[in-house]
């Protein structure tokens, strides 16, 4: 087993993920949280296979954790233009490709499976100093906190990316999602489709929440980041639906009001180095995504997954073997990553913001070729199978 100190900063996904798999391996681990209490900022999710592997590998319990999806791309008249179909030992393994869940569920899982001590709410971290044997973390109203490791977990914001790397400017898409869910009563098709017409995305997709069957969906536009948005939710959601038709435009009627939600789309440029001395970033921190890639949070879990590994296998009471995990850590995590959040930043502007004389030409392409089928339907099965080949554990030790 290792020993040493690991602190996290922020218990989102990536965050408690991380302190799992470090509490694990051995590490006396801590998560720094500065709410009070955890809250799923959100409620709309899905989740690939290669995370719920991570997740199970963590000792979370993902047992009807979400609703097993078989998802397909297609335009708005149904038309399907990719198929997103796994190899059938995948499907048998994580049900049909993501599972479609609603964030409280993930977070409660993963409380449920941190260690007592482990999580301190409150904590709000304000700086931190690396002397080169250790790092001191400052914690607003709080004593200062010694670690060997200090992982930056802290999301889009993130105050480690920044104290380490300075401040470079959010990516704003100039996009906005609205979406929401309702939980019904009897069993729903275990499906998601997510649609496009010429400027807009409806989709929609079963989940299971707390034992419950239901659906999430999501309508996604162009929206500039600086212009206030007051119309009611859920008559905007109705409006650019309704080309979609049913189930869409039925289940938007048929959702509470409080169960609706708007968010910009925003990003970072990839990062080209991560980490610093004793300090590392991952997930929103390390690589934010925009939801188009519904991976961002699959990837924060792989990424906490991968970075235990590494500093696992070193003293971590050593500065060279600590720079080396940490760096071996990001070289295998940062070309996944990249491509995944790039590949949704372009999908962004090529669905929705593309010059109005060349989307005609874009749907012939996607509804008469199999473009997308390779790009999307083939290519992300390939994808997943890779990741779930990597997340392996290392054999125990005779
Ligand atoms: C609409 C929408 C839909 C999405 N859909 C999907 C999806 O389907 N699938 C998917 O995988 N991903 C999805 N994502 C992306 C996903 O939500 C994020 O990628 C994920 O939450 C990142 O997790 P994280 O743990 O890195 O950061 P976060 O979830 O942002 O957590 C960061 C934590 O750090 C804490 N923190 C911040 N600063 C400090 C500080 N100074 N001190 C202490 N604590 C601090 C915060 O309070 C927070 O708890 C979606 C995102 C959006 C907006």
């Amino acid at each position: 087993m290792s020993s040493g100190r690991v602190v996290i900063v922020g218990a989102g996904p990536g965050g408690m993920a991380a302190a799992l798999a470090a509490h694990r391996v051995g590490f006396e681990t801590t998560i720094l949280e500065r709410y009070p209490e955890i809250k799923a900022a959100g409620n709309i999710l899905n989740l690939w296979p290669p995370p719920q592997k991570v997740l199970q590998l963590l000792g979370v319990n993902t047992n009807d954790l979400g609703a097993p999806v078989h998802s397909v791309f297609a335009n708005h008249r149904g038309r399907i233009r990719a198929d997103v179909r796994l190899p059938d030992e995948v499907v048998r393994e994580y049900g049909g490709g993501f599972i479609g869940l609603l964030r409280p569920g993930l977070y409660q899982r993963l409380l449920e499976a941190l260690p007592a001590g482990v999580l301190r709410v409150g904590h709000n971290v304000t700086g931190f100093e690396d002397n080169g044997r250790n790092i001191t973390v400052h914690v607003q109203g709080q004593p200062d906190i010694e670690t060997d490791v200090l992982i930056g977990a802290d999301g889009i914001n993130s105050l480690v990316r920044e104290t380490l790397w300075g401040n470079e400017p959010i990516r704003e898409q100039n996009l906005h999602l609205v979406g929401g869910y309702l939980l019904l009563d009897g069993t729903q098709p275990a499906e998601g489709v997510i649609s496009h017409d010429r400027d807009t995305q409806g989709s929609y997709t079963a989940i299971r929440h707390e034992g419950r069957g239901g659906y999430e969906w999501w309508v996604l536009r162009a929206w500039p980041h600086d212009k206030p948005f007051t119309e009611d939710l859920k008559a905007y959601a109705a409006r650019y639906a309704a080309p979609f038709g049913d189930p869409l435009v039925s289940l938007i009627a048929q959702t509470p009001s409080e169960h609706l939600q708007r968010w910009l789309i925003r990003d970072r440029k990839p990062l080209k180095q991560w980490s610093l001395g004793r300090a590392t970033l991952l997930g929103d921190a390390a690589h934010p995504t925009s939801p188009y890639a519904a991976y961002g949070a699959g990837m924060s879990i792989e990424d906490g997954y991968f970075l235990a590994r590494e500093l696992a296998a070193v003293d971590i009471s050593d500065t060279g073997q600590v720079r080396a995990a940490l760096q071996a850590y990001e070289d295998r995590r940062k070309p996944h990553t990249a491509k995944m959040s790039q590949l949704a930043y372009q999908n962004g502007i090529m669905f929705h913001r593309l010059p109005r004389p060349l989307q005609p030409l874009r749907d012939l392409i996607f509804d008469h070729t199999p473009f997308l089928q390779k790009v999307i339907g083939d290519q992300m099965p390939a994808d997943i199978v890779a990741q779930l080949s990597e997340i392996e554990d290392p054999p125990a030790p005779q």
